[in-house]
């Protein structure tokens, strides 16, 4: 096992992660910029470097300063969270041939999956069903239509870098497609360094159904179960719950079976996300593969037991599973609500800013996975999360109940959050039933507001 760990992130998630170290007796190094000098993880980690200046592209971009910190400190593994260098098979590279551990896939596997279009590709050819669209990245106008023809309108374009729900456009009309290829290929290329898009039929209210998958070095893999995420505002997650409503044991079984594929497909080990649409008659089509811990990770440890960033950590220090597909019990029901510095009342403007008062919720079966404290002062220069607020109950009733007592106990003053946008969608009656999809919040709550 490692004596000592990077962290190559901030927030949360650097928290986490410093929390499984721990535990597991590891010791930790944390790099932050020049905004996080005040943070949590970095008060709570046993090193602490600044490797530069607010802009990411400067701190927690930058390969070489965070590959120095590992070599002064003596950090023998890097954990890279999420977001940032997560899945950065650059980075992967760099580390292994400093002889440091990247707490991850292997390089070929960040390659194979990190190109949407060459995912799609990898995962076909094994057999497992992607969303019908282009088996390549599309050359000029006349090739996109000739191929939007095929799969039959409407269509998305999607960026083969993309990630974040960004760099996508539904388009209705070859007219409509051949104006807007351009504009989505310069926007992919300033977004994600990349001008690559390619085409998918636009499944009409499908699902989010994703599976975590943990895998070790000697070929041994498990799925861990699905989390429901399609709760979702302009195809970013809001609220993620595991198990899903959607899916039958045999139709678990089906799609578990399918992501340990598509994982397999690209020589993965490690944790990793398989992604599917689900539509409405139960087809399942994969869309991508995300090749590092999850935001809504929480969900799944609820309902299995499992610690996932122990699992990271133990997977790379070359310990085998130990475990089998047999013995993993889905139990109880867990939902996780993202909270962030955001006004829902402004269009979910970022409000980032200085934190007064902050009293998280607590009591049987409540999960706060936040850095946050009072009298922080939320920097602009990174995403608004301020916590993920995770509950676990014995049923789904029961889960959604415990949320929202948990949601009217959180007092967060000094930015406005979106606390009143889940109470919103708890309350709302479609939620209740477990009738979600990826533009429910289009559909049934923001229209409910008019
Ligand atoms: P998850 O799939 O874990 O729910 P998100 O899609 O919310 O994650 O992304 C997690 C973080 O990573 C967000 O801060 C998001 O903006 C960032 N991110 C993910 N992929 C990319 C990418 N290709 N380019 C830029 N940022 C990304
Ligand atoms: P990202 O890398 O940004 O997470 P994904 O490919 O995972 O991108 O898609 C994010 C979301 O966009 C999905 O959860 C879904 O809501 C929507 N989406 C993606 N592809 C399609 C599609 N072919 N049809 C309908 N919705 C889609
Ligand atoms: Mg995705």
């Amino acid at each position: 096992m490692f004596s000592k760990i990077l962290i190559a992130n901030r927030g949360e998630i650097a928290l986490r992660i410093i929390r499984a170290c721990r535990e597991l007796g590891i010791r930790t190094v944390i790099v932050y910029s020049e905004a996080d000098r005040d943070s949590l993880p970095v008060r709570l980690a046993d090193e602490a470097f600044c490797i530069g200046p607010p802009p990411a592209v400067r701190s927690y971009l930058n390969f070489t300063n965070i590959i120095s910190v590992a070599e002064v400190s003596g950090a023998e593994a890097v954990h890279p969270g999420y977001g940032f260098l997560a899945e950065n098979a650059g980075f992967a590279e760099v580390c292994a041939s400093c002889g440091i551990t990247f707490i991850g896939p292997p390089v070929e596997a960040l390659e194979k999956m990190g190109d949407k279009a060459v995912a799609r590709k990898t995962v076909a050819g094994a057999g497992v069903p992607v969303v019908p669209g282009s088996a390549e990245v599309v050359v000029d106008p006349d090739h996109a239509v000739a191929l939007a023809e095929e799969i039959g309108y409407p269509v998305m374009i999607k960026a083969s870098a993309g990630g974040g729900g960004k760099g996508m456009r539904v388009v209705y009309t070859p007219t409509e497609l051949k104006n807007t290829l351009q504009s989505a290929q310069s926007e992919a290329k300033a977004a994600f360094s990349s001008p690559e898009v390619y085409l998918e039929k636009y499944v009409e209210e499908p699902r989010h159904i994703e599976f975590q998958i943990v895998g070790d070095q000697y070929g041994n893999m498990v799925y861990l179960g699905e989390r429901d995420c399609s709760v979702q505002r302009r195809n970013q997650k809001l609220i993620e719950e595991a198990p899903s409503t959607a899916l039958t044991p045999v139709l678990r079984r089906k799609m578990g079976e399918a992501a340990l594929k598509a994982a397999q497909a690209a020589g993965y080990h490690n944790a990793g996300t398989v992604e599917f649409l689900l539509d409405k008659s139960n087809n399942f089509y994969f869309i991508e593969m995300n090749t590092r811990i999850q935001v809504e990770h929480p969900v799944t440890e609820m309902v299995t037991g499992y610690d996932l960033v122990k699992e990271q950590i133990r997977i790379a220090a070359g310990e085998p599973l130990g475990y089998k597909q047999s013995e993993i019990r889905l139990d109880g029901w867990s939902i996780e609500c993202r909270i962030n510095a955001e006004d829902p009342g402004r269009n979910f403007l970022p409000c980032p800013g200085r934190i007064t008062a902050f009293l998280p919720p607590g009591g049987p079966g409540v999960r706060v996975d936040t850095a946050m404290y009072p009298g922080y002062t939320i920097p602009p220069h990174y995403d608004s999360l301020i916590a993920k607020l995770i509950v676990w109950g014995r049923d789904r009733d029961e889960a959604i109940v415990r949320m929202q007592r948990s949601l009217e106990e959180f007092i967060i003053d000094g930015v406005p959050t979106t606390i009143p946008f889940h109470q919103q969608v708890l309350g709302n009656a479609f939620f209740r039933r477990g009738e979600v999809y990826t533009n429910f919040i289009q559909r049934r709550v923001l229209a409910e507001e008019g």
